[in-house]
C-alpha cells in the first residue's frame, strides 16, 4: 500500500458521518470501475460532512476526474433536532439551522481533496433540472424521505451514462433493518430494465447502466 492510500483511508474512516468502512471502500472500488467505463465526472448527492466524498475522491483523483458533491448542507429530516442522527455541535447558531458545509470542507482539505471535490451547495433536485453533463457514477445518499428519495432518483438516475454506475446507500431489503424509500428506488432503478446490480455490501447497492431510461 502507498504513502497515499493509506492516507485518504485514515482520513475517510476518522471522517463524521455514517458510513461504515467496508461500505465505504465498496464505493471507492465502484468508483476505480466507474472512471475506467465512462468518461465523465461523478457525483454524489448527500455529502454531509464529507465521508463519502473521500471515498469517491480517492479514486477520481487518481484518473484525474472530478466528484461534484451536492448538498444544501441543512440535514435531512432525520438530521433536525429530535431526530435520531441529529448532532447538535453542527447547528449554526447565528441562523439557528445545521450547516454541515464549514465540517465538509474541513474534511476535504484534510484529504487533501480540494482540487478533486466540488461543493455544488443547493437543493438536489433543483441542481438535477438542469444538469446535462453525463455521469460516470451517481452516489445517492440524500434525504430518505420518500419524496426526497424518489425525486433524487427521477432527477439523477436519467444523468447516468452509457455503461456508468448508479450507486444507492441505506438500502434495506427487510423493513426491519431501516426505512424503504432508498430500497424503493433501487427496485425501481432494477424493474426499469436500464440498470443491473454488480455489486452489494452492507446497505450499499451498485449497479450499471446496460440501457438506455431509467
Ligand atoms: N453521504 C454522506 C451522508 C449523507 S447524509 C456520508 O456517507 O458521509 C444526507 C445528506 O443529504 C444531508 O447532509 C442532507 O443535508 C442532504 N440532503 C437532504 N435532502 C437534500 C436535498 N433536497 N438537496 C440537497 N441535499 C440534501
Ligand atoms: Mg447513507
Amino acid at each position: 500500500m502507498t504513502g497515499d492510500e493509506t492516507d485518504w483511508r485514515r482520513h475517510a474512516e476518522a471522517a463524521r458521518g455514517f458510513m461504515p468502512p467496508d461500505e465505504g471502500l465498496a464505493l471507492h472500488e465502484a468508483a476505480r470501475e466507474a472512471v475506467g467505463s465512462h468518461p465523465g465526472p461523478l457525483l454524489e448527492v448527500g455529502s454531509y460532512c464529507g465521508k463519502s466524498a473521500i471515498y469517491l475522491g480517492a479514486a477520481a483523483r487518481e484518473a484525474g476526474r472530478l466528484v461534484f458533491a451536492v448538498d444544501h448542507h441543512r440535514g435531512s429530516e432525520e438530521n433536525q433536532a429530535g431526530w435520531e442522527f441529529h448532532e447538535p455541535d453542527l447547528v449554526d447558531p447565528e441562523v439557528g439551522a445545521l450547516d454541515t458545509l464549514p465540517t465538509f470542507r474541513r474534511t476535504i482539505h484534510g484529504a487533501g481533496l480540494e482540487g478533486t471535490v466540488v461543493a455544488v451547495v443547493g437543493d438536489s433536485p433543483r441542481i438535477a433540472a438542469v444538469w446535462t453533463t453525463p455521469l460516470a457514477l451517481v452516489f445517492i445518499d440524500g434525504g430518505h424521505g420518500r419524496e426526497p428519495a424518489h425525486r433524487d432518483y427521477e432527477g439523477w438516475a436519467p444523468r447516468v451514462g452509457d455503461g456508468g454506475l448508479l450507486v444507492i446507500h441505506d438500502v434495506f431489503p427487510d423493513p426491519a433493518d431501516g426505512g424503504r424509500p432508498p430500497y424503493e428506488i433501487y427496485r425501481r432503478a432494477l424493474d426499469s430494465g436500464a440498470f443491473v446490480e454488480t455489486g452489494a455490501v452492507g446497505s450499499l447497492r451498485v449497479l450499471r447502466r446496460v440501457a438506455p431510461g431509467w
